[in-house]
């Protein structure tokens, strides 16, 4: 048999792109290192709450092509995240909001207190902002830095503060609102139907190899098909020549728990240097589930070497630039299409996962 397209991964953007081809009568073979489909979203059930496995999967979008396309296979229940950040004894809400600024300041009520504190606060900063210290500092403040930020942020990404870009902390709304939603877009939610179930329908039909690392196999596989779309770690398909690139990985430890809610609230994020976890999930929250056994995972940052696992990529100037290096490699070959978290080495959520891989099949296939 010979494919269209053979697709390295089998996650969100290898998935929907895989679908989009197939509608256009395309053939396509799926090749997947892993023993399960779905890349990152993949849950599992277990004592019938949905664990998910790699992370804490929240969808969120403003892009109503996304939201349209991502509906055709599931409806959303109205889970909106709104975390708890615990340092020391003492609790925060998140995202930063007027909730967050009363409880570090306790003489602060209103916005224009809030920002008064912060901008005494954000003096010290002067100059261009050339690292996450500074961009957290001239948004939040130092004593928000301090307990909220510094010690969540080191742990996570393993290095200082001085030594990260500022985009990762550009992520988080800053809001001047009484309002705990972790997320500024109109549409939120956990799938009704599972991420599971999401990708079953969107592999619908298509051939998926399974346990097969396509790198090991490169010439073979690659002769299957007329064009190679790859969706795994770019530096891995050219067997590191140019150099390793550098990711941030995550130990995920789940555990069961005799007696249901442990946490009352979903997402708990320890930003207390001391304790090595950052976040712990108790999963039954994303649906509403009320049992008597609850699932929490705990979720240890660790050296990328510790797990094999690419979670979260490096985005400085030095993996950046090798990136590039990669890609102009992978542009040289005209039948190499590149995709997806990884391959493009950025810091994707799921919509913009999707959007992406629309947009690449909408060039393809029209
Ligand atoms: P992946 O899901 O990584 O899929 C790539 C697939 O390719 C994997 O299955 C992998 O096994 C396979 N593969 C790689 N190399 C090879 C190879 N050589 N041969 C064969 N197969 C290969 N987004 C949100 O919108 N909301 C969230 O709350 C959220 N939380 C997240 C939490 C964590 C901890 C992480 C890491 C990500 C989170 N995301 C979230 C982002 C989300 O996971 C991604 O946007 C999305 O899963 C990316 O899909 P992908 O297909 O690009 O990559
Ligand atoms: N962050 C932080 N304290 C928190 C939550 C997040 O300092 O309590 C910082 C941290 O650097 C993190 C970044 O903000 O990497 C982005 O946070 P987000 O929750 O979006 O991380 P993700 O879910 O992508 O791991």
């Amino acid at each position: 048999m010979h494919y269209d397209y053979v697709i390295v991964g089998s996650g969100l953007f290898g998935a929907v792109f895989a679908h989009e081809a197939v509608k256009a009568d395309k053939r396509v073979l799926v090749i997947e290192r892993r023993g399960h489909t779905g890349g990152n979203i993949h849950c599992e059930e277990r004592d019938g709450i949905d664990i998910h496995l790699y992370g804490a999967h929240i969808f969120h979008t403003c892009d109503e092509k996304v939201w349209r396309y991502i509906n055709q296979f599931t409806a959303f229940n109205h889970y909106r995240n709104s975390p708890i950040a615990r340092y020391q004894e003492r609790l925060f809400n998140l995202p930063f909001n007027m909730n967050t600024f009363h409880q570090m300041w306790s003489d602060v009520y209103t916005p224009e207190e809030a920002k008064a504190r912060i901008e005494e606060q954000r003096k010290e900063v002067v100059g261009e902002v050339t690292n996450l210290e500074q961009q957290a500092i001239s948004l939040v403040g130092r004593d928000i830095y301090e307990t909220l930020i510094k010690g969540y942020t080191e742990k996570q990404w393993g290095r200082p503060c001085t030594e990260l870009p500022p985009s990762i902390i550009k992520r988080l709304p800053v809001r001047w609102r009484y309002d705990n939603n972790y997320f500024n877009d109109p549409h939120q939610g956990i799938p009704i139907a599972g991420y599971n179930s999401i990708i079953e329908q969107l592999l619908e039909g298509i051939t998926v190899v399974l346990n097969t690392d396509f790198n090991a196999d490169r010439t073979r596989l690659s002769a299957l098909g007329d064009k190679v779309l790859y969706t795994g770690a770019l530096d891995a398909y050219y067997d590191y020549r140019l150099g390793k690139l550098e990711y941030r990985s995550v130990h995920f430890d789940h555990q069961r728990f005799e007696g249901g809610n442990q946490q009352g609230v979903a997402v708990i994020n320890y930003t207390d240097a001391n304790i090595p976890y950052t976040r712990s999930i108790e999963h039954a929250h994303f649906t509403f589930t009320e049992a008597d056994v609850s699932w929490v995972s705990y979720e240890y940052p660790v050296d990328y070497s510790q797990t094999g696992e690419p979670y979260y990529p490096i985005g400085d100037e030095q993996n950046l630039a090798l990136h590039r290096r990669y890609r102009a490699l992978a542009e040289r070959e005209g039948q190499l299409l590149l995709g997806g978290r990884l391959a493009e080495y950025a810091y994707y959520d799921m919509d913009t996962t999707i959007a992406r891989a629309l947009q690449l099949a909408e060039q393809e296939l029209a």
